[in-house]
């Protein structure tokens, strides 16, 4: 068991220690912010130029292998210092944050970004960690490593999530004794909702989901970012499939170019703009056309529904 007091305590002697991630949480005490409201969720739009390395992170296949992986411990900062945890994982403060709290949990092993097998251990972490949310990020939609598997976590009460789906209508699609599986198509992130009560039903819960999604040629799983928060009553795991990395417009020439590579954290209602010129000018359209980019949309989710239903 580990808690967030204890990796809260690892945060604090980290920032002590190590300069460089201390300036980058030091800045973002002053990074810009501003809300928007979107068909019914509340969204924010966080300005943090140290983020420019993830969103411009070269993830195709000869970039990653040029690079020596960052997530593997002999090639981490020597300053870094991590907690066991598990038995294949560790638990990192996040050099590059985004929330105020945040933290990278890699697998001790350079194995690729696959959630498969995993997402009761991701239920474990969240159930332990009582105010975070931790999540994961396909290996085609927002990993910056996806040959190293990892979780992340950071402190719930930042992101909109749990707010947002408080008032959102959660249709129920199965139900077992210790899990449920509900579906959210009314909000513009549309996603399934896994209600957990023990981390096993809510894997087994998530592998009839993911055995009914769409694989692309030549993946190895279906995309999707995924959140996970305990509610008190049960662990919720939200399931946000999506159909493309980065919008089309992304990029960094040009006027009508982006930079925005969402990611987990922006499906949770944080939405990361690393350019001052992008932050200005990201409005509820910007939003509109990278969710219908990027996201399944209410088609794509009645599919899924029907193959989910020809199971048992
Ligand atoms: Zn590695």
């Amino acid at each position: 068991m580990t808690s967030a007091r204890e990796i809260e305590s690892l945060l604090q002697s980290q920032l002590n220690e190590w300069p460089s991630a201390a300036a980058n949480y030091a800045a973002l005490t002053e990074v810009k912010v501003k809300d928007l409201d979107f068909g019914g969720m509340h969204f924010r739009v966080q300005f943090n130029p140290a983020r420019a390395v993830s969103s411009g992170a070269k993830v195709d296949a000869a970039s990653i292998k040029a690079r020596k992986c960052f997530l593997c411990s002999d090639n981490r900062p020597e300053c870094q210092q991590g907690m066991e945890w598990g038995g294949r994982y560790v638990i990192l403060v996040n050099p590059f944050p985004i929330f105020p709290r945040h933290f990278t949990v890699p697998c001790t092993d350079h194995v690729p970004q696959s959630c498969r097998g995993a997402v009761a251990d991701m239920l474990r972490l969240a159930s332990e960690l009582e105010g975070y949310t931790v999540f994961y990020n396909g290996p085609c939609c927002g990993a910056s490593a996806p040959d190293h598997f990892h979780f992340q976590a950071g402190n719930s009460d930042f992101l909109p999530l749990a707010a947002n789906l408080e008032k959102a209508d959660i249709s129920i699609l199965k139900n077992c004794a210790e899990a449920s599986l509900g579906i959210v198509d009314s909000l513009p992130v549309k996603m399934f909702v896994i209600d957990a009560i023990t981390p096993e039903a809510g894997e087994q819960m998530f592998d009839l989901l993911s055995e009914s999604l769409p694989v692309a040629d030549g993946d190895s799983e279906p995309m999707l970012n995924m959140l996970a928060y305990s509610t008190g009553r049960a662990t919720r795991l939200v399931v946000v499939p999506r159909k493309r990395h980065r919008p089309s417009f992304y990029g960094t020439e040009g006027d009508s170019c982006m930079m925005l590579s969402p990611a987990a954290v922006d499906m949770g209602g944080v939405f990361v703009t690393p350019r001052l010129v992008d932050f200005e000018r990201f409005d509820t359209d910007t939003l509109s056309r990278t969710l219908k980019e990027i996201c399944s949309g209410t088609d794509e989710l009645a599919e899924v529904v029907v193959k989910l239903q020809n199971r048992n």
